[in-house]
């Protein structure tokens, strides 16, 4: 039979949408395919839209996307305003204290960081009542032999989708179904990182202490004069600790273990990772596919190009990739479609991507000599970078796609 590659007018039935993922990816690519005409139904496996996790940044073209989206100023008035960045040795001297933006290449009232939950919080607001969201569900099988996309949930129901979207993250099961086992596609950094939150008896203030010995980082942020801090423990390992990824026990034995001699307020840092309830722990890695849909089915996000919180572009991806898959789709059905989302949408991810390469590692050294000469960079750190910033933020002018039906 011959399958037809057209959307349906407005005349015919709304079509349908999966997305499994209500994180960043997923309420995004859910609000503009709403904006398009599609009926969106969300399949997240937590109870709830997920808040807790490391602040994080919105920059260049994804600036353009939250705009678009009507939540720009809402985010700008959630913006953290980090002040001072300090780096300690492994005895808790002092090396360097800069701006945070010298460090970054962050530029002033431009970028945009906020605290996780408050873009989630954000992007599912500016959907929920247009979306179906199905919470602590999940998918359990894929069937693309029919007319559309037949899916089982977990839960029990059944139901049969014209397209269905992974925007379930790094370890995306939507990929596994699609594609197999997630070592083809990940390409581990070297590195292992646990973030959480912990209570600010430090008297930190809009800042944020990084401690670091060679292979070792600890970090304390205050996001602003709350009673908490996030806490970031990341760590050199050569082979990612597979067996821990699924394990919350024993990522904090692994961490312990790591840190169990470190100085400075670790010793404390590692007692309330004890009994942290919202445990953040990952390797630092990425995800690169040669190809991010199969049939009617495609990633977005962290499934499909995870670039690492080296590149600090992790979210912006997110957003921008949303934007590109569902306003290709907005005139288009699935084939053309998801061919015009890879081709708009490939060169940015592999220019954010390539970050990795040009520093985001060099501030966390593993060996003593590298430490050493980071460190005299930083002491030497004076200006705030130019006005561009970082041109990979913005590699993409967005495009504007078929106006609302
Ligand atoms: C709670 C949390 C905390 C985080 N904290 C940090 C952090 O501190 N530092 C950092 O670098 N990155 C963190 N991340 C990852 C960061 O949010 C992403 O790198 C980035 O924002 C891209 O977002 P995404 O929507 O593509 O993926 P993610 O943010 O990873 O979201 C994936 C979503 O899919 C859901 N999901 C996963 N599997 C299934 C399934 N089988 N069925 C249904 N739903 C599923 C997850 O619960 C999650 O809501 C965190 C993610 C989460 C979920």
């Amino acid at each position: 039979m011959t399958r037809i590659d057209q959307p349906e007018t407005s005349t015919t039935r709304k079509r349908t949408v999966l997305i499994s993922g209500a994180s960043i990816a997923g309420p995004a690519l859910a609000f503009w395919l709403n904006r398009y005409g599609y009926a969106v139904t969300v399949v997240e496996k937590s109870g709830a839209v997920r808040s807790g996790g490391y602040p994080i940044d919105v920059r260049g073209t994804a600036l353009e996307v939250v705009r678009r989206m009507g939540i720009l100023t809402e985010l700008r008035d959630a913006h953290i305003d980090l002040r001072r960045l300090t780096f300690l040795h492994g005895d808790g001297s002092e090396v360097a204290s800069v701006h945070p933006h010298s460090v970054t290449g962050g530029v002033e009232g431009q970028d945009l960081e906020v605290r996780r939950g408050d873009l989630t919080n954000a992007l599912y607001t500016a959907v929920r009542d247009n979306v179906e969201f199905l919470f602590d569900d999940s998918i359990d099988t894929l069937d693309q032999s029919g007319h559309g996309v037949d899916v089982t949930f977990r839960g029990g129901g059944r139901r049969t989708f014209d397209m269905v979207f992974g925007a379930d993250g790094m370890h995306s099961r939507t990929r596994e179904m699609l594609f197999g086992p997630e070592e083809q596609f990940h390409r581990y950094l070297g590195y292992c990182f646990a973030v959480f939150t912990m209570r600010n008896t430090f008297g930190l203030s809009h800042e944020t202490v990084m401690w670091n010995t060679p292979g070792r980082a600890a970090a304390l942020y205050a996001v602003g004069d709350d009673d908490e801090v996030h806490a970031f423990l990341n760590f050199a390992r050569p082979e990612p600790p597979v067996e821990a990824f699924r394990d919350p026990a024993a990522q904090r034995d692994l961490v312990t273990e790591v840190f169990a001699d470190a100085g400075w307020e670790v010793p404390g840092m590692l007692a309330a990772l004890r009994d942290a309830d919202d445990l953040f722990f990952d390797g630092v890695s990425q995800i690169r596919m040669p190809r991010w849909s199969e049939g009617r089915v495609a990633l977005v996000g962290d499934a499909a190009y995870a670039p690492s919180f080296l590149t600090g572009q992790g979210t912006s991806l997110a957003l921008v990739g949303a934007y590109m898959l569902a306003g290709s789709l907005a005139d288009r059905g699935h084939i053309a479609g998801f061919a015009a989302y890879e081709e708009g949408t490939r060169d940015f991810v592999a220019v954010n991507q390539g970050l990795v390469g040009e520093g985001g590692a060099k501030l966390f050294p593993t060996t003593a000599r590298a430490l050493e000469l980071r460190n005299d960079r930083l002491r030497n750190l004076r200006a705030i970078p130019p006005a561009e910033g970082r041109p990979a933020h913005s590699a993409l002018a967005l495009p504007t796609f078929a106006p609302t039906p």
